[in-house]
């Protein structure tokens, strides 16, 4: 049998039973561009949307009754579980007090010392995606340092920012294939480079035109690619050195520890943004700055004068995000909660090597706290390009639907999983489980 014979079956099988979603995204389709409210949500490798009823805990219900393991965790915000109760609560009492003011609440005060205290800088705003927090932290730098040019490596992904939207291609900085209504180059004003590649950076560092380098501390959005040892002091010296600011986006890598990547391994940006699971699903994100860099917003913004800053939005900040994540930040993100997904990625990690081995496959097991990636080459690629190779479409699609149809959910794009404090044992040798029964389906295409 074929992959394509495998992936005929497991969509057929789909399809059988699946059938009110199926239904549903049929009426959809009549009013929803694509069949869905956003097109991402047709992206998966089931052939329509799966449509979700609820979400308990690490667990995924959708409307045919059908119960999965969740360890998609909607990309990221429900990485602490699905259905908090004390954020449930505390959102709902919000509401019922009035949720949008254009004004703080007290909350804001525990809110912001909540995030020093957690992630070590001293000064936050906030925002309302991830995407939207990296915009702001972009604009600022390149007024504080007076200087046009980005600096992001090839294979990143920091939301919908125009700036970012570049790749590496023949050397060279591109912009991305497939962007729609893009107007402006980027190319001008952002610069490219691999990761992990040193004398790369310190060349693209070296006219002296880089206002920032924006980069996730372990890049989680092209498979997953950890940093080779000493990069992210030699990052650091190599900004410095060049008087670029150093952004770094956790809004993935908060998976590594309660204080992030940053407390985990001791970098010292001088921006910090993290969203997504900073609100569990409540749409919100902050960035922090170093008081040094404060100081040189407030010289940049008396330079350029009064008038419209242009960064903001109205939802920014509002009450309801912010008794989020208070909630979040004091109840819910807890020491016990990170200690729970540790081990049970630790757990996953240890299986999924164990499928590699017994099925003989070249593939191995990368992971940034509790957050796992199956990568499809061994050894684990160190930069987007050779990474690029491993992401073998029909492969991924192959095995992403092959664990919908076994009540297993996992990103889609890549194999990234999340282990969440609810996330059971049981659910992970579900997991490790499908995928050596995808691992011996290999085997017999092979055979
Ligand atoms: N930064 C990183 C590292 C991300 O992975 C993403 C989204 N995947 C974003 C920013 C953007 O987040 P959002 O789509 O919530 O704005």
């Amino acid at each position: 049998m074929r992959l394509d014979a495998l992936l005929a079956r497991e969509t057929a099988r789909f399809g059988a039973e699946h059938p009110r979603s199926v239904a549903m995204a049929a009426e959809a389709s009549a009013v929803w561009r694509g069949g869905a409210p956003m097109h991402w949500m047709g992206d998966w490798a089931s052939p329509s949307p799966i449509f979700a009823e609820r979400g308990e805990g690490a667990r995924l219900i959708d409307v045919d009754g059908r119960a999965y393991d969740d360890f998609c965790l909607g990309d990221t915000p429900s990485m602490f579980g699905h259905g908090q109760p004390a954020v449930a609560a505390a959102a709902a009492q919000r509401l019922n007090q009035g949720a949008g003011f254009m004004l703080p609440t007290a909350d804001a005060v525990t809110v912001g010392r909540l995030l020093a205290e957690r992630f070590g800088l001293p000064l936050w705003q906030a925002a309302v995606t991830a995407s939207d927090a990296n915009r702001a932290v972009i604009r600022w730098a390149r007024a504080v340092t007076e200087r046009p040019v980005i600096l992001v490596f090839d294979g990143c992904y920091h939301g919908m920012v125009e700036d970012c939207l570049v790749t590496l291609k023949d050397g060279a900085t591109a912009m991305k294939a497939g962007l729609v209504g893009q107007v402006h180059d980027m190319t001008a004003t952002t610069r490219v480079v691999p990761f992990n590649d040193l004398v790369a950076l310190e060349a693209a560092l070296e006219p002296g035109d880089v206002a920032a380098v924006l980069a996730e501390p372990v890049m989680t959005n092209c498979g997953m690619i950890l940093p080779e040892p000493g990069f992210h002091d030699a990052l650091r010296r190599l900004t410095r050195a060049a008087g670029t600011l150093l952004i770094l986006d956790e809004t993935h890598t908060l998976s590594s520890g309660s204080g992030g990547y940053v407390r985990a391994h001791g970098l010292a940006p001088d921006m910090f943004v993290v969203g997504k699971a900073i609100a569990g699903g409540i749409p919100a994100a902050v960035w922090g700055v170093t008081a040094e860099l404060s100081a040189r917003m407030d010289a940049a913004q008396a330079r350029i004068g009064p008038g419209q800053s242009g960064i903001g939005t109205t939802l920014a900040g509002n009450a309801l995000a912010l008794a989020a994540i208070k909630t979040m930040l004091a109840e819910v993100m807890t020491e016990a909660a990170y200690a729970r997904m540790e081990a049970g990625a630790e757990r996953l990690a240890a299986g999924l090597s164990g499928v590699i081995a017994r099925q003989g496959l070249a593939w191995s097991v990368v992971r940034v706290g509790a957050r796992v990636e199956l990568v499809f080459a061994d050894p684990a690629p160190k930069n987007a390009a050779e990474m690029r190779k491993a992401l073998d479409p029909d492969l991924l699609a192959a095995l992403h639907l092959w664990l919908i149809n076994r009540g297993v959910l996992i990103a889609p794009f890549h194999n990234m999983m999340l282990v969440s404090p609810d996330t059971a044992d049981a659910a992970i040798d579900r997991l490790v489980e499908a995928v050596d029964g995808f691992g011996a389906a290999l085997k017999d295409l092979a055979a």
